[in-house]
């Protein structure tokens, strides 16, 4: 959101907030495109422009929020009584919007929930009907709007479908297929790409994040989830001697990392690998930091063996097994990729 130095929390969402409020015509929006590159903090600033009660008038930042009346002050310390947020537990906390109230949670047993539920919509509803305290708008963000499960997602139908006067959605979707079409249908799509490579890479270092270029790549050019990945602890360094270390069957390499980050970084590998055995410029790895396969079936079958555990890294049977296996797997497929007539003289010899 906009403080009062109106100083924008990611600056390459300039041209996609002052778009959107030039060109929004629905009542409800959905920004939509990679994660990690500031949907949610897009929909923040779209919530707080509509609550504004004295938006600005300069051309380069047309219809922005100001960031100091009355109205952006209730909005920057969470108590706008005109907007609400339908967001999964899990998130609160992580994204700063842990209520007062909730903390006690914590202390509970059951972990919370990736889900937006129905009582939460329920909630809404009754926000939606109630008059806007301060006149101005009524906003309501949903994010990830993914996280809408089915009941939920069709109670907040209605809603869409029936907007009251001054009522507004914003909707923010990384996987916008996952939504119910009827909800897609009644919401005008606002895309948000990938950054560029400058402002990105300029506010990772402002963020503090060493090894920028290397973890922004790493990250697929979305500075949001290099930041994150800096901050859970990876290093620079460590992304880069992956490839050399997988070559040596090194899988304490992976050792610090949870499961589903660990086969995320191998699926990542495995990707830059064909890439090179097909002649392209890697993705994610520094060309110079990755061995030179010349065959790409050996890696295609450890390709498979990775989407596999990756659509069950959620529910681990045995994770420590598991990435032993896929690593060895790996060191396995990179041999073969890249010394096939050993392979062949061994195999005629055999
Ligand atoms: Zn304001």
């Amino acid at each position: 959101m906009l403080g009062p130095d109106q100083k924008l929390p990611l600056p390459w969402l300039a041209q996609p907030l002052s778009q959107a409020l030039a060109t929004a015509r629905s009542h409800a929006l959905v920004v939509q495109g990679p994660a990690g590159v500031g949907q949610f903090d897009l929909a923040l600033l779209l919530a707080q422009a509509y609550l504004c009660e004295a938006p600005l008038q300069d051309p380069e930042r047309p219809r922005w929020a100001c960031g100091n009346c009355a109205s952006c002050h209730l909005f920057q310390s969470h108590t706008h009584p005109d907007f609400l947020l339908l967001l999964p537990d899990a998130l609160r906390e992580p994204l700063g919007w842990a209520q007062e109230s909730e903390t006690p949670a914590k202390e509970s047993k059951s972990k919370p929930s990736r889900e937006i539920k129905i009582e939460a919509v329920r909630g809404m509803l009754g926000f939606a009907q109630a008059t806007s305290a301060r006149g101005r708008a009524k906003v309501v963000v949903v994010y990830p709007a993914e996280a809408l499960n089915t009941v939920a997602a069709n109670a907040l139908l209605k809603t869409l479908e029936e907007p009251a006067g001054l009522l507004r959605f914003v909707l923010a979707s990384s996987e916008p297929a996952a939504l119910l079409p009827t909800i897609r249908s009644r919401c005008q799509p606002l895309p948000l790409g990938l950054p560029a490579h400058a402002p990105s890479l300029q506010w990772l270092k402002e963020q503090g994040v060493e090894g920028a270029e290397v973890l922004l790549a790493a990250a697929g050019g979305r500075p949001q989830e290099a930041r994150d990945w800096f901050e859970a602890g990876l290093r620079a360094a460590a992304w880069q001697q992956l490839p050399q270390r997988l070559a040596r069957g090194e899988a304490a390499a992976l050792s610090d990392w949870s499961q589903p980050r660990a086969i995320d970084a191998l699926q990542r590998l495995c990707h830059d690998l064909l890439r090179v055995a097909h002649g392209a410029a890697p993705s994610f790895f520094p060309a110079a930091s990755l061995p030179a396969p010349k065959l790409a079936a050996p890696l295609q079958a450890w390709e498979a063996a990775l989407r596999r555990a990756a659509r069950h890294a959620e529910h681990p049977l045995n994770a420590g097994l598991l990435m032993e296996s896929l690593f060895a797997q790996g060191q396995q497929a990179l041999r073969e990729a890249s010394n096939r007539q050993s392979q062949e003289v061994q195999r005629r010899n055999g």
